[in-house]
């Protein structure tokens, strides 16, 4: 079998990865050089425990996160779930060079076009998208539009400052004045090291967004300014979409869509580096049973989904249909270390906690993970 992969993100990688570790020859293609132009917190947040510990490009592992409601709160998340702060460029350089030692062939500076993808579909028994959003194969097969139905529209800066009041925690704000269209939202503050920080927001959004309904720009300067931060220096500068949809159709033809590609982002958070890996394995997995295998793909995706997407759909209700102060309630009732007030809090959003109950219960696992 042959297969091609577009692009190096974390999707790309794991799926080069686990097709190599399958003897299957594979050409990845990456339009820049592998670990370039990375936008990104750059935490991964193992939202259904089927990492491993990244190995180099990791900063630390984050145990505590603090939501900030009227109020900081601070939550051991890690007890439930992993989060780790990476360098995203080293962590992804890293795994090109061992699917290099695989040998996979990595060729840089490769930009798919539609023209590209069309050829190569004769050349190729399979094609993983995993070219981010919006994919190559959407240019294609004309489905961009699907990405921007509803969609998280991220701003981030990475800054230098003092950032030992933060650091190893990563912190993440809500908004009391942002009206419910824009829900889920929040500005993010992740340090790397304390002395450099990723910051930036992310809301969500439905068609186009003029600035004068919402400026990204201003509400992270505003997060910033509440923060303290307001003169920190500005080293970098990016933005980013992501779809909140998994896209309607999988695969198109021998191309299969993964990560970003496929819309897997989370809705809730926009994190999505877990699931572009899982996608990434699953998608080579499902190749390998031929045209009935990969029939099963999208199952088998939403299989892995559904305790973690029920629990967004929930927590996403709350932000829209709550007023911050009930949300604000909300948020110290869960991240509460006293037993009465999360039991009080669990008896009020039983909708909230019969999910969270079901997520923290799941764990299914991943027979073939490659790194
Ligand atoms: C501002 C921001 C912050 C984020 N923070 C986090 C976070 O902290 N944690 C988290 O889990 N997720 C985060 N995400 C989401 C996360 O970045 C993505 O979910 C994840 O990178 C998806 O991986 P992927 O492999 O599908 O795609 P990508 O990482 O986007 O990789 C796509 C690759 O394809 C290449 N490419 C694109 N087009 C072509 C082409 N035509 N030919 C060849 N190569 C091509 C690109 O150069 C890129 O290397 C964030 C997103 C944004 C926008």
């Amino acid at each position: 079998m042959k297969i091609a992969v577009i692009g190096a993100g974390p999707g790309g990688l794991y799926a080069a990865l686990t097709a190599a570790r399958e003897n299957i020859q594979v050409d990845l293609f990456e339009k820049r050089k592998v670990g370039e132009g990375i936008v990104c917190g750059e935490c991964i947040f193992d939202s259904l425990d089927i990492m491993t510990r990244p190995g180099r490009g990791l900063l630390h592992p984050v145990d505590e996160i603090v939501l900030k409601g009227r109020a900081d709160y601070t939550f051991p998340l890690s007890r439930h779930r992993k989060l780790w702060m990476l360098d995203r460029r080293i962590w992804q350089q890293e795994l090109a060079r061992l699917a290099l030692s695989l040998g996979v062939h990595i060729h840089e500076n490769a930009k798919i076009t539609r023209g590209l993808l069309r050829q190569m579909q004769e050349e190729y028994d399979w094609i993983f998208d995993a070219s981010g959003a919006p994919s190559v194969t959407s240019r294609l097969y004309q489905f961009s539009g699907e990405y921007f139905k509803e969609y998280l529209l991220a701003y981030q800066l990475v800054l230098a400052a003092d950032f030992s009041a933060f650091w190893p925690r990563i912190k993440v704000a809500f908004f009391p004045n942002l009206p419910a269209e824009f829900q889920p939202a929040y500005a993010w503050v992740f340090p790397k090291n304390a002395g450099r920080a990723n910051v930036g927001v992310v809301c969500t959004v439905r068609g186009v967004l003029s600035k004068d309904r919402l400026d990204l720009k201003k509400l992270l300067a505003d997060a910033l300014h509440a923060e303290g931060l307001a003169e920190a220096a500005i080293l970098e500068r990016g933005s980013g979409v992501a779809s909140t949809r998994m896209m309607p159709r999988l695969v198109y033809d021998n191309i299969v869509l993964i990560g970003d590609a496929a819309g897997l982002t989370s809705a809730l958070h926009g994190g999505g580096i877990d699931m572009a890996c899982l996608s990434g394995v699953l998608a080579v997995g499902t190749v390998m049973g031929g045209n009935s295998g990969v029939a099963t793909y999208e199952e088998k995706l939403k299989q892995y989904v559904k305790g973690k997407n029920a629990l967004e759909a929930v927590a996403i209700r709350k932000m829209r249909t709550l007023n911050f102060d009930q949300f604000d309630v909300l948020l110290r009732g869960v991240t509460s270390r006293g037993k009465l007030a999360r039991f009080r809090t669990a008896l009020n959003h039983l909708d909230m906690f019969y999910v969270t109950m079901k997520w923290f219960g799941t764990k299914k696992p991943i027979p073939d993970w490659p790194v």
